[in-house]
C-alpha cells in the first residue's frame, strides 16, 4: 500500500449521480480510512469548473456517519484538497492525454493504479473508455473502469456495447455495477440462506410455494423522463435489479465464495430459465390523479415524455426456472413508479402444513396462513418470518405473528450505502458483486423477446392513477398461478 498510489476518476463529475453517490461514497471509505495513504480524486467533465468549484460542489452531498463527531469536518477538508477537476471532452484523446499528465503529476513516479467511474449517459461510454484506456491508462500498476447501467437496450445493443468496450478492456477491468448487488440485505441472502440450517433445506420446489421480487417507488419521473421513456421500468429494474437478485436466491450452493464460483452459479441459473413469454407480463403506466386537493401528474404530462408515450411505468412478470430445485415455482417480479409506497422486498410463500389440525381454528381463510419470509431490502431494511401462533387464552385460537429482525433496532450503526461497498469491491479487485458478460447475455436472452413483442405490437399499457397499488392486471397475472401478491406495507 505505501508506494503505491490510486487515482480515482469520476467521469461525468458535474452530474447529478457523482454529486449525489460517487463522491459521498468515495468520502465515506476515506472517512472508515479504507482508502489507500496515498490517493487523489478526479472530476472530469465538459463543464468548465476550478478545482475549488468542483470541491464546493460536492461539499454540499457529504456526510459523517455519526456527524457529531468532532473530526468530522477535519476529515471533510483533507479529503476536498485531495479532490482535483480536469474539464475535458469525452471523445478527445488530446483532453485524456492531459488528464493523464495531471494524474502522472499527483502520482510522482509511484506505482499507480487507476479507476475510472463512467457516471455518463450510455451513448458516450465506448468513447470515454477509448480515450481513457489509449491515453490516460497506468503504465505501472492496474487500471479499472467501473459502468453503471443501461447496458444496452436488448441482446443485440448490449453485445455490440461489451464488444466494443473489449476492443480497448479486458474482462477484468470491466466492472458492471448493478448496486442492488451492493445492498446489506442483497448481500445477507447468502449468509441467510447458507448458513441457517433452518432456511437451507427449505430453499426449493418441496417447500417454497412462489417467490416475490418486488420494487415501488411513490414517485413518477418528474420532469426527468428522458432517459426512462427510452428504457421503461422492464429494462430500468426488472431486466437487472430483480433478476439479480432471483439469480443470487435460486443459485446452487457455489463451490466458494471466489467471485468466479457465486457468478458461475448465477449464470447457470439464468440460462435454466424459459424466457419471458408476452403472455406472463402485463405493463401499466400511471395517469393523473387529484388526491386531497392535490394534483399528481400523469407519465405523458411530464414535458420530457412523448405525449404518446406507450413506455410501461409499471409491470409485472412471472418466470420460471427449468431446474431440480425450482421446477413448477413461480418467480413474480412487480415493478412500479408513481405507486402508493416505495420499497424492495422479497417474499417467500411457503406451502401449506399438509393435513393441518388446526385448520379450524384460525379466523381468516387457509391461504393466509402459510408461512412468509419477508426480506426487506429497503427502507427501514429488517427479515422477518411470518408463522402461525396461539393468541394467548383459555380458547384455541390461532393467528398469525412475525419473527422480526429490524434491522434499526438490532444494528443501530448506519448502514453503508450500495456504492460504498461496490467502490471498495473495484478498488480491491474483488469482482462478486459485479456482472460479467455471461451473466449480462444471458440477462438480455431472458427478456429481450418479450421487449421485442411488447414493442413491436405497440402493446397498450394499463393505466393506473399516480400513487395507486397499480393495474389490477397484475392480480389476475398472479392469480393465475396461483398467486397473491404480498403487500409491502403488510408488515
Ligand atoms: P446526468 O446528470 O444526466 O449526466 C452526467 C454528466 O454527463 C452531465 O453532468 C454532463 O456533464 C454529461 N452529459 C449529460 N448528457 C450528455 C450528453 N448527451 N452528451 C455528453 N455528455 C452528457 O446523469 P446522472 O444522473 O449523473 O447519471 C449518470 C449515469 O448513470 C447515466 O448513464 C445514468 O443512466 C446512470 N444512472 C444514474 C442513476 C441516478 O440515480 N442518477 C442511477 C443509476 C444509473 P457535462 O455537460 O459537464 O459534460
Amino acid at each position: 500500500k505505501g508506494e503505491s498510489t490510486l487515482s480515482i476518476t469520476v467521469v461525468g463529475a458535474s452530474g447529478d449521480l457523482a454529486k449525489k453517490k460517487i463522491f459521498p461514497a468515495l468520502f465515506a471509505l476515506y472517512y472508515e480510512g479504507c482508502l489507500p495513504q496515498d490517493f487523489s480524486v478526479f472530476g472530469y467533465a465538459r463543464t468548465k469548473l476550478t478545482h475549488d468549484e468542483l470541491r464546493e460542489m460536492i461539499s454540499g452531498t457529504l456526510t459523517c456517519r455519526i456527524d457529531q463527531r468532532e473530526n468530522c469536518v477535519d476529515k471533510m477538508d483533507q479529503f476536498l484538497k485531495r479532490c482535483f477537476y480536469h474539464s475535458g471532452q469525452y471523445n478527445s484523446e488530446e483532453d485524456f492525454a492531459e488528464l493523464n499528465t495531471k494524474l502522472k503529476e499527483k502520482e510522482a513516479g509511484k506505482l499507480s493504479n487507476r479507476l475510472y467511474y463512467l457516471s455518463i449517459p450510455p451513448n458516450i461510454f465506448v468513447d470515454v473508455v477509448r480515450c481513457a484506456s489509449l491515453r490516460a491508462s497506468s503504465v505501472s500498476g492496474w487500471t479499472r473502469i467501473i459502468v453503471e447501467k443501461p447496458f444496452g437496450r436488448d441482446s443485440e445493443s448490449s453485445g455490440e456495447l461489451t464488444r466494443c468496450l473489449k476492443q480497448y478492456l479486458t474482462e477484468e477491468q470491466i466492472f458492471r455495477i448493478d448496486h442492488y448487488l451492493g445492498k446489506e440485505l442483497v448481500e445477507n441472502l447468502s449468509v441467510l440462506r447458507f448458513s441457517n440450517l433452518v432456511f437451507e433445506p427449505l430453499w426449493s420446489r418441496n417447500y417454497i410455494r412462489n417467490v416475490q421480487l418486488i420494487f415501488s417507488e411513490d414517485f413518477g419521473t418528474e420532469g426527468r423522463g428522458g432517459y426512462f421513456d427510452q428504457y421503461g421500468i422492464i429494462r430500468d429494474i426488472m431486466q437487472n435489479h430483480l433478476l439479480q437478485i432471483l439469480a443470487l436466491f435460486a443459485m446452487e450452493t457455489p463451490v466458494s465464495l471466489d467471485a468466479e464460483d457465486i457468478r458461475s452459479e448465477k449464470v447457470k441459473v439464468l440460462r435454466s430459465m424459459k424466457p419471458l413469454l408476452l403472455e406472463n407480463v402485463i405493463v401499466g403506466q400511471y395517469k393523473e390523479h387529484s388526491k386531497g386537493g392535490k394534483a399528481y401528474p400523469g407519465y405523458t404530462d411530464d414535458p420530457t415524455v412523448p405525449n404518446h408515450s406507450l413506455t410501461p411505468t409499471f409491470a409485472a412478470a412471472a418466470m420460471f426456472i427449468n431446474n431440480a430445485r425450482w421446477d413448477g415455482v413461480p418467480f413474480l417480479m412487480k415493478a412500479g413508479k408513481a405507486l402508493h409506497t416505495r420499497g424492495a422486498e422479497i417474499r417467500v410463500q411457503f406451502r401449506h402444513v399438509p393435513g393441518n389440525l388446526y385448520k379450524k381454528n384460525f379466523a381468516t381463510d387457509l391461504d393466509k396462513t402459510t408461512n412468509e419470509l419477508v426480506i426487506r431490502v429497503q427502507p427501514d431494511e429488517g427479515i422477518y418470518l411470518r408463522i402461525n401462533n396461539k393468541v394467548p387464552g383459555l380458547g384455541m385460537r390461532l393467528d398469525r405473528s412475525d419473527l422480526n429482525l429490524l434491522y434499526r433496532s438490532r444494528y443501530p450503526r448506519e448502514i453503508p450505502d450500495a456504492y460504498e461497498r461496490l467502490l471498495l469491491d473495484a478498488i480491491e479487485g474483488e469482482r462478486r458483486l459485479f456482472i460479467r458478460s455471461d451473466e449480462l447475455d444471458a440477462a438480455w436472452d431472458l427478456f429481450t423477446p418479450a421487449l421485442k413483442e411488447l414493442e413491436q405490437k405497440k402493446i397498450i399499457p394499463e393505466l393506473y392513477p399516480y400513487g395507486s397499488r397499480g393495474p389490477v392486471g397484475a392480480h389476475y397475472l398472479a392469480s393465475k398461478y396461483n398467486v397473491r401478491w404480498g403487500d409491502l406495507e403488510d408488515a
